[in-house]
C-alpha cells in the first residue's frame, strides 16, 4: 500500500490517519484517526523527538481519569513520537470563552472542580502538569455541559526544555506560575497557581496578570498582585474571591492543594446546588 506520509507502518496497520487536524500545540501536531478494527475515532498527537528528553512516556500510559485525556498507543518513526488518545471533540475552553465572555458562577464552578479532580489525581501520581490553560483544557463532546478533560498532562516534565514554554509564540504565558519564571521550583503548587489564573478568567474574561509585552506581563505576575475590580467583581460572591486568593496565595506552600480546594465552599455549595444535577 502506498502511503503519503511517513508515518510508522504499525501505526498504518491499526490507524487510519485522517488529514484532518484537530490542534496545534507549542510541541504537537494533532490529527484525528480511526482505528481501523473498530471504527473508533482517536486523536493522534504527534511530537518530533527533538523536543523530547528521556522516555518518560511509559508512565504516561497508565494515566487513566474522566477529566484527563488518556493515551492508548504509543508509536515511533526514527524522527518522531506518535500518542493515540481519546477524541476530545468539543473544542478546547479557551473557544467556550471565547464565544461566551465568561461563565456564570455556577458553570465556572463546575468547569473548575473537574479541572481539580483531574490535577488532584496526577498530584497523587506524581505528575505535575506545568502548563495548565484554557487551551489544554478539551470538552469530550459538543454537547453542552460536556465532561471536561486536562490534555497534555505531564508532556512538560519530558519535554527538554521548560523555558520553550514559557517563550514560545503560541500563546501568552499569562497562566505560569511566578516561581516558575523565577525558575524557583515547579511543584504541585504551580498547577494550582495556573488554576487560579483559569477560575479568575472564567469569571470575569480577563486574566488577573497583565502587561503590553512579555516583559512586562512577567513582571506583573512575579510582583503577584491582582485586584477584583469593582466594575466586573460587584456581583461574584465573596466565596469565589476567597477561592481565587487561595490558590494565588503568592508563598507556594501558602496555597490550597487540589485536594483542599475541592473541599472548598465555592466548589461543594455549587455543585450540591446544581440545578443540572437536582
Ligand atoms: P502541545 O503539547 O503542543 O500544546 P496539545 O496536546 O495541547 O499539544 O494539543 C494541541 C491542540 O490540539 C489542543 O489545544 C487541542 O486544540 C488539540 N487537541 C489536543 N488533543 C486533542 C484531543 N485528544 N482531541 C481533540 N483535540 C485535541
Ligand atoms: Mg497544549
Amino acid at each position: 500500500t502506498h502511503h503519503d506520509t511517513d508515518h510508522p507502518p504499525d501505526l498504518e496497520r491499526h490507524y487510519k490517519v485522517t488529514k484532518k487536524i484537530l490542534g496545534k500545540g507549542s510541541f504537537a501536531v494533532v490529527k484525528e484517526c480511526i482505528h481501523r478494527h473498530t471504527g473508533q475515532s482517536y486523536a493522534l498527537k504527534i511530537i518530533q523527538k527533538k523536543d523530547i528528553e528521556g522516555n518518560e512516556l511509559d508512565i504516561l500510559k497508565q494515566v487513566r481519569h474522566r477529566h484527563i485525556v488518556s493515551m492508548h498507543a504509543l508509536y515511533e518513526s526514527d524522527t518522531a513520537v506518535y500518542i493515540v488518545t481519546d477524541l476530545a471533540s468539543g473544542g478546547e475552553l479557551f473557544q467556550q470563552l471565547l464565544s461566551k465572555g465568561f461563565f456564570t458562577e455556577k458553570d465556572a464552578s463546575h468547569l473548575v472542580s473537574q479541572i481539580l479532580e483531574g490535577v488532584a489525581y496526577l498530584h497523587n501520581h506524581d505528575i505535575v502538569h506545568r502548563d495548565l490553560k484554557p487551551e489544554n483544557l478539551l470538552f469530550q463532546t459538543s454537547e453542552e455541559n460536556a465532561n471536561l478533560m486536562i490534555t497534555d498532562f505531564g508532556l512538560s516534565k519530558i519535554l527538554k526544555n521548560h523555558d520553550d514554554i514559557l517563550t514560545t509564540s503560541c500563546g501568552t504565558p499569562g497562566y505560569v506560575a511566578h516561581e516558575v519564571l523565577e525558575q524557583k521550583g515547579y511543584g504541585r503548587p504551580a498547577d494550582i497557581w495556573s488554576i487560579g489564573v483559569i477560575t479568575f478568567i472564567l469569571l470575569v474574561g480577563y486574566t488577573p496578570f497583565y502587561g503590553a509585552d512579555q516583559a512586562e506581563l512577567f513582571a506583573c505576575i512575579i510582583k503577584g498582585e491582582y485586584t477584583f475590580d469593582e466594575e466586573y467583581w460587584k456581583d461574584i460572591s465573596d466565596s469565589a474571591k476567597d477561592f481565587i486568593d487561595g490558590l494565588l496565595a503568592y508563598q507556594p506552600q501558602q496555597r490550597l492543594t487540589a485536594e483542599q480546594a475541592l473541599q472548598h465552599p465555592w466548589i461543594v455549595n455549587s455543585l450540591t446546588n446544581d440545578s443540572r444535577n437536582p
